[in-house]
């Protein structure tokens, strides 16, 4: 006899209750700010993507309303139908200006413009060598190509120069890696990625997705930030949903890319644009970082003061250098133990364990942005300093 339903859904459940893998997401009850009420309770937020406090921001939200008076709630059609608003072909005149980049196209997440590019530009005969700790969303944009795929260990320029040399291809050769990775924190050394992926005649795929709107001048991002930005041979991907604080997908680089999305990228093929609404936000977005310099500054002096600080207190952030600052807590019961513990202090961070990251160092991720004030960072400061030695990952 066939599974039922029931049967299916209990023994998924039951598999991942007992694998301590259930999750259970918390429910935030205002916006997504440096502080909001998360399941009740008052908090300073360090769980969010909103790097520059953009998710609930008047210039964005006022631009958001007026598109949508003007244009509506939803675009109508997948974009190759009827789908293609002026203001869609505007906002990414826009981004390939701030990128510095021949064309640029928008798509629905970051997620599926990972899915879309990759897809798109890959074919069998093509090598695309990987990151290991490359997102999972890489990882199944690549699942959908027939490209030859290998792995090079994380930002071990070595490594990859390693698998280039035994791996050639009379194809494409695409060299994948997130510019700043989310779990670690870390930048990806671009630099020298680029160079040996010249030598090898690769072209380099950078998803930004933790960069775009953090690194590089005003915010421009790591491919910027490393002077890559006009390269013909860098393609540059990432999310409008974190720093930019709407939601969506770019990817820009060479002058004839944004044509081929258009004619081969499934997701833009397949599925409706986003809501004026949205590319209203995110049009302000670019304006804002531009026109307010506050904003990369507070993100970037409070990220070198929490990092200081826990480091004083006697904390391991893995060498991070970016807004995301992970602080090591061992073994998966004890990050999830002190981020229940942070959450009774009033600390929304989430405890993050394998499989998500190594064993061993399993960690809760904060994520720092330019709207937390300090009194919001001492709070959370002095909540790990209690949880830290109750928990004897600090001394004192
Ligand atoms: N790439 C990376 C590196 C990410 O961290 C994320 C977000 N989790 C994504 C892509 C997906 O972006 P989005 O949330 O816009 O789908």
């Amino acid at each position: 006899m066939s599974t039922t339903l029931s049967e299916r859904l209990t023994q998924e459940l039951n598999s991942l209750r007992e694998g301590g893998l259930l999750i259970h997401p918390r429910v935030l009850e205002r916006a997504n700010r440096a502080r909001t009420r998360v399941d009740g309770r008052e908090v300073v937020n360090l769980a969010s993507n909103n790097y520059l406090g953009f998710a609930d921001h008047p210039a964005l939200k006022a631009k958001a309303e007026s598109y949508l008076r003007e244009w509506g709630v939803g675009a109508g059609a997948v974009r190759t139908i009827a789908g293609t608003l002026s203001i869609h072909e505007a906002l990414e005149r826009q981004i390939a200006d701030f990128k510095h980049t021949g064309s640029a196209l928008v798509l629905h997440s970051g997620f599926t413009t990972n899915q879309g590019v990759l897809g798109a530009l890959l074919r069998e005969g093509d090598l695309v060598v990987s990151d290991e700790l490359n997102h999972a969303s890489i990882i199944d944009g690549l699942r959908l190509t027939k490209a030859t795929k290998k792995v090079f260990k994380h930002a071990d320029v070595d490594d990859l120069d390693r698998v280039l040399s035994e791996n050639d291809s009379e194809g494409l050769k695409l060299v994948v890696t997130d510019g700043v990775f989310s779990m670690d924190g870390d930048v990806a050394p671009l630099d020298r990625l680029v160079a040996v992926a010249r030598k090898h005649g690769a072209v380099t795929y950078v998803d930004d997705a933790h960069g775009s709107g953090v690194m590089g001048a005003q915010g421009r991002g790591t491919v910027h930030h490393f002077g890559f930005e006009y390269a013909d041979d860098v393609i540059q991907v990432g999310t409008l949903s974190k720093a930019w604080g709407g939601v969506g997908g770019y990817a820009a680089g060479h002058g004839d890319l944004r044509q081929l999305l258009i004619n081969r990228a499934r997701p833009y093929l397949f599925s409706t644009a986003q809501a004026p609404a949205t590319v209203g936000a995110l049009s302000a977005a670019l304006e804002e970082v531009q026109r307010d310099p506050g904003l990369m500054e507070r993100l970037w002096d409070n990220t070198r003061y929490f990092k200081a600080e826990l480091h004083t207190l006697g904390f391991d952030t893995m060498g991070s250098v970016t807004p995301i600052t992970p602080v090591v807590f061992g073994e998966a019961p004890a990050a999830f133990e002190a981020s229940r513990r942070l959450f009774g202090e009033g600390v929304f961070a989430v405890g993050l364990g394998f499989p998500t990251v190594p064993r061993g160092s399993a960690r809760i991720r904060n994520i720092v942005t330019s709207e937390h004030t300090k009194d919001d960072l001492d709070h959370a400061l002095q909540a790990y300093a209690k949880v830290g030695r109750a928990l004897g990952i600090i001394g004192g």
